[in-house]
């Protein structure tokens, strides 16, 4: 069976792991997480960056520290991972869902002016398989109205909106580094902003709402509780992991391209014959190579090729199932204007395997079963 997705594994995981170990300390904010943060901060041209224990984390550091209050509203698409509504939902918001442009599955960025009110908060743009959202015009929005934008970067880790990588732009950036994104330390995230003001209330934040990171600078000489916190710092053999992986974060850009590239071009015959859609990146986006998906004509089209497919070895998989459609989603939520793409699209749209240790052969063998799909060949 060729999987999905497998974590990915570069080598020196486990030397540093062990290094880690060695070091004798194990909780957060060790050597490694110092390592992964100034990668970040440097790599990605942005002033703050901290690991936390999930991009999930980092959406709900953002959620706080953006003010967001009971009543307050957060406009996001419905098209999204349930995190991005989750982090807003804790704070007591209202999650309005927009509709997304078909093309990315980004939020349609002309849809979102429509939907701002006296309560409006927050903007969330999620950069859906690492290719950017429009972010121009969506600041531009945010100036206008005096609102925050978080952007969900989780699947958008080295990823760029006109040369500015994704999750520095807004004021606040959440990257994920669970097993199923490019850079992985099996569970964990990052929160990246450029603002100094919000530098001591994150730190705050989380460190269980104490003092604790002044107290290591030697700026307090006792450590005590300031304002509401939890806990997101992320074990050091866990940022051990993940450093392994930013060192090698070429290689691995290189191969998911590779891989995306295969698939792009040895489908095409079958977008040109109209049987299937392929992403579309706009000029102003450089992506990660973070999933290839194709779009075919419908929901029962899907489930049947996924089937067939998983009769021939290939696990494939669809997305989210729309966020205003499920049960949660109901309650908390609203969807403002016409759903006109974001569950018609979302019904069609499928995953093919990829990942870092995926073997071409396997790649071409997944193609030339899609190629070979009676389906694709009347
Ligand atoms: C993976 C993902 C998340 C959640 O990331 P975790 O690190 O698992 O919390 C949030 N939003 C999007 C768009 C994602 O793809």
């Amino acid at each position: 069976m060729i999987d999905f997705n497998r974590p990915p594994f570069t080598g020196k995981e486990l030397d540093y792991i062990r290094e880690a170990i060695e070091r004798g300390k194990l909780c957060g904010d060790g050597e490694f997480t110092k390592r992964c943060s100034a990668w970040m901060r440097e790599k990605f041209k942005v002033s703050h960056v901290m690991l936390t224990t999930s991009c999930t984390s980092a959406l709900e550091m953002s959620a706080y520290l953006s003010g967001v209050q009971p009543g307050d509203e957060v406009i996001m698409p419905s098209y999204t991972f349930v995190s991005t509504a989750d982090a807003f939902v804790l704070r007591g918001a209202k999650i309005v869902f927009v509709d997304i442009r078909p093309e990315t599955m980004n939020i349609d960025e002309t849809k979102i002016e429509a939907a701002i009110t006296e309560k409006t908060k927050v903007i969330v743009p999620v950069h859906y398989a690492g290719v950017a959202c429009a972010m121009n015009e969506i600041m531009a929005i945010a100036k206008k109205y005096n609102l925050k934008v978080v952007e969900d970067a989780a699947q958008g880790v080295n990823a760029s909106y006109r040369g500015q990588a994704l999750g520095t732009i807004g004021d606040f950036g959440c990257y994920s580094f669970h097993e199923t994104k490019n850079y992985t330390m099996g569970e964990g995230g990052a929160i990246a902003f450029q603002d100094d003001g919000y530098l001591e209330d994150a730190e705050i934040l989380r460190e269980k709402g104490t003092d604790r990171s002044k107290f290591f600078r030697g700026q307090v000489d006792k450590y005590t509780w300031v304002n509401y916190g939890s806990s997101y710092l992320p074990s050091e053999m866990n940022a051990a992991y993940l450093y392994a992986q930013l060192e090698m974060a070429d290689q691995i850009d290189r191969k998911r391209h590779a891989i995306y590239d295969y698939y792009d071009e040895h489908l095409k015959p079958l977008a040109d014959a109209g049987y299937i859609e392929q992403p579309f990146v706009p000029d102003y986006a450089h992506h990660n190579a973070h999933m290839y998906f194709i779009k075919v004509k419908d929901l029962e089209t899907r489930t049947d090729l996924i089937r067939y497919l998983r009769e021939k070895g290939v696990c494939s998989v669809f997305h989210y199932v729309p966020l205003h459609s499920s049960k949660a989603g109901m309650r908390f939520g609203r969807f403002h204007g016409e759903d006109v793409y974001t569950t018609k699209e979302s019904e069609r749209l499928m995953r093919l395997p990829m990942f870092y240790n995926l073997d071409m052969k396997d790649v071409e063998y997944v193609a030339r079963c899609i190629l070979d799909y009676p389906a694709f060949n009347r």
